[in-house]
């Protein structure tokens, strides 16, 4: 498959179409695969953290999940066509892995709500089985017995929103004990299907300002959003290097 790197970080050029059906090929294989729906605050914390780079860049497929990472892949040239996010896969997964038979766990977020988003899911797909759901607020101490768990209800995939990027280094560490073929790192997709998030309007999406919709709604988040300036400044300063690079070679 194609992919450039940003930042040391790989990203694979597939839309949505394809993402699902290549997890609809790996959810058959022998091998645990990770996806992993890479964004602009992971690159920038992937800077410092050669493990997490490295879970990145052995996963199965990483999808590029921000505008930020969007742009700078598309600086390198490859075809990376647009953003594929966690909350954007997972009604096309459930449409595919109810028709397929493939069982679904739902671990992460905050109290009822996997159990409400998986609800929610399971309304629209109603063949969908869902093996069984938890929340993400566990010690590392809990962990195995959160696996356990997992690979107790026969799991054949894991949505795991536990955020980044404690939700990768799960999955790298735990996905092969949980039995699951295929584990997914969705964020706080969990919380928009649950209703406890809104998304931006389509309009805003569209436009690239997601991002910015958040912000207002979630003021919060203004410390974790430094990581855009920073990104733009580590992507230009790369793309400088690179050409630089080029010229001189
Ligand atoms: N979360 C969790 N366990 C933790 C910390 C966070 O399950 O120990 C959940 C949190 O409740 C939220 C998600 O992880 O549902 C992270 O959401 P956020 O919006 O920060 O992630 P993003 O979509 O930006 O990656």
């Amino acid at each position: 498959m194609k992919h450039v790197t940003v930042l040391g970080c790989r990203v694979d050029a597939i839309d949505s179409d394809g993402a699902v059906a290549r997890i609809a090929e790996l959810v058959r294989g022998e091998k645990p695969s990770l996806v992993v729906t890479l964004g602009t605050e992971m690159v920038v914390y992937a800077q410092g953290d050669a493990r997490f780079r490295e879970i990145v860049n052995s996963s199965a497929l990483s999808l590029c999940d921000t505008i930020g990472v969007k742009i700078a892949a598309r600086l390198q040239g490859a075809g990376v066509r647009e953003r594929v996010t966690g909350v954007d896969l997972l009604e096309p997964l459930c449409t595919t892995f109810a028709e397929r038979g493939v069982s679904v766990y739902f671990l992460g977020a905050k109290g009822d709500t996997a159990r409400r988003a998986a609800t929610a899911l399971q309304a629209r797909h109603p063949r969908l089985t869902v093996a069984g759901v938890r929340d993400g607020y566990f010690t590392p101490d809990q962990e195995p017995d959160v696996t356990a768990a997992v690979a107790a209800s026969g799991a054949r995939a894991i949505f795991v929103g536990l955020g980044s990027p404690r939700q990768e280094f799960f999955l790298a560490e735990r996905l092969k004990e949980t039995g699951c073929a295929v584990g997914i790192g969705v964020g706080g997709s969990f919380d928009v299907l649950a209703g406890n998030v809104q998304r931006a309007p389509l309009l805003w999406r569209r436009l690239g300002v997601e991002w910015l919709y958040r912000l207002v709604r979630e003021p919060r988040r203004w410390r974790r959003q430094l990581a855009l300036p920073q990104f733009v400044w580590l992507a230009l300063r790369e793309r400088v290097s690179l050409r630089s690079t080029r010229r001189f070679s």
